[in-house]
């Protein structure tokens, strides 16, 4: 065991969207910018930045096209990945417009998950995935697709492996260059993770796929580990680990990008992450929220300084 680790692993940075639309305070533009340069600084070169959505449904993320259009024009960000998350073909529009580049598009393997996230059924929502994706190809603009409950789901419990993978297939047609594979409920064991991998491995490339662990029930470490062990490379994660769990209220949601930073960089393995950089851009936007990290590594870093 562990005889066969990278020599290093790339990680989606998604604090600034999927962290930041969980958390209840509201965040300035300009905090939100100021976040993402400093993310970029640390060393975290893609950075799922904003979503374009109605800006009722969703107040957080009001700001998409504003916030995306002070990045693109930004000098020291020229090199950073910036991803938008796209519901539907009018936030597709707008981010047209908006000049974008990277997309990501999501769904879930559960159809109940699905009614109550975004009012469609799986199918309608691969639908509108190709609604999304037919004019992103058009404009070469590069997708990323999230499918979240892979592990469990809130409403239905445990989750279709066979919907998995025909939802990866009909991903994979439609271009998209990666999915993210979300354990939505942090309710995943290392098992499980294999079982996960073990099945789409008969028909993909591990280099398809980032894991999306969530440390709800304090068994990201072990379940990135597992991944790691069986050979994926890409990770997503949260500075600070920034979202809380909307399905377990005062609980963790998205695993920590320190506490994967401490896993990774303790066994030697790159992450191109600048530790004190990262903390303080945690520390930055934390402050701006009012609130703790829940990161084990980041609580004993800014304290001990290692
Ligand atoms: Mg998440």
């Amino acid at each position: 065991m562990l005889d066969n680790l990278p020599r290093s692993i790339r990680i989606v940075e998604v604090g600034p969207r999927d962290g930041l639309q969980n958390e209840k305070s509201k965040v300035s533009l300009e905090d939100k910018f100021s976040f993402i340069k400093q993310l970029s600084a640390a060393g975290l070169l893609e950075i799922e930045a904003t979503s374009f959505v109605r800006a009722q449904k969703i107040p957080q993320m009001s700001d998409g096209a504003e916030l995306f259009n002070l990045l693109k024009n930004d000098n020291e960000l020229k090199k950073t990945k910036l991803i938008s998350l796209i519901p539907n073909q009018k936030g597709m529009d707008d981010a047209l417009k908006a000049g974008v580049e990277d997309i990501a598009v999501f769904t879930s393997t559960s159809n109940t998950f699905n009614q109550k996230n975004i009012n469609a059924s799986i199918d309608e929502s691969l639908q509108r995935i190709k609604d999304v994706m037919d004019i992103a190809n058009k404009h070469k603009i590069r997708t990323r697709g999230y499918i979240s409950t892979v592990f469990g789901c809130p409403y239905e419990g445990s989750t279709s492996l066979e919907e998995l993978k025909r939802i990866c297939h009909f991903l994979k047609d439609m271009g998209v260059y990666e999915i993210s594979l979300g354990d939505t409920i942090g309710i995943a064991h290392p098992k499980q993770v294999c079982n996960v991998i073990e099945l789409l491995k008969k028909d993909f490339k591990l280099d398809f796929f980032s894991m999306h662990f969530h440390d709800t029930r304090g068994l990201a470490m072990a379940n990135i580990l597992t991944a790691l062990e069986l050979g994926v490379t890409s990770f997503d994660s949260s500075a600070g680990g920034l979202g809380g769990c909307p399905y377990a209220l005062g609980a963790s949601g998205n695993v920590a990008t320190e506490d994967l930073y401490h896993l990774m960089s303790s066994m030697g393995i790159e992450t191109g992450i600048d530790i004190k950089k990262l903390s303080c851009a945690s520390s930055f936007i934390l402050s701006k929220l009012n609130r703790e990290s829940p990161s084990k590594f980041l609580k004993a870093y800014l304290s001990s300084g290692y």
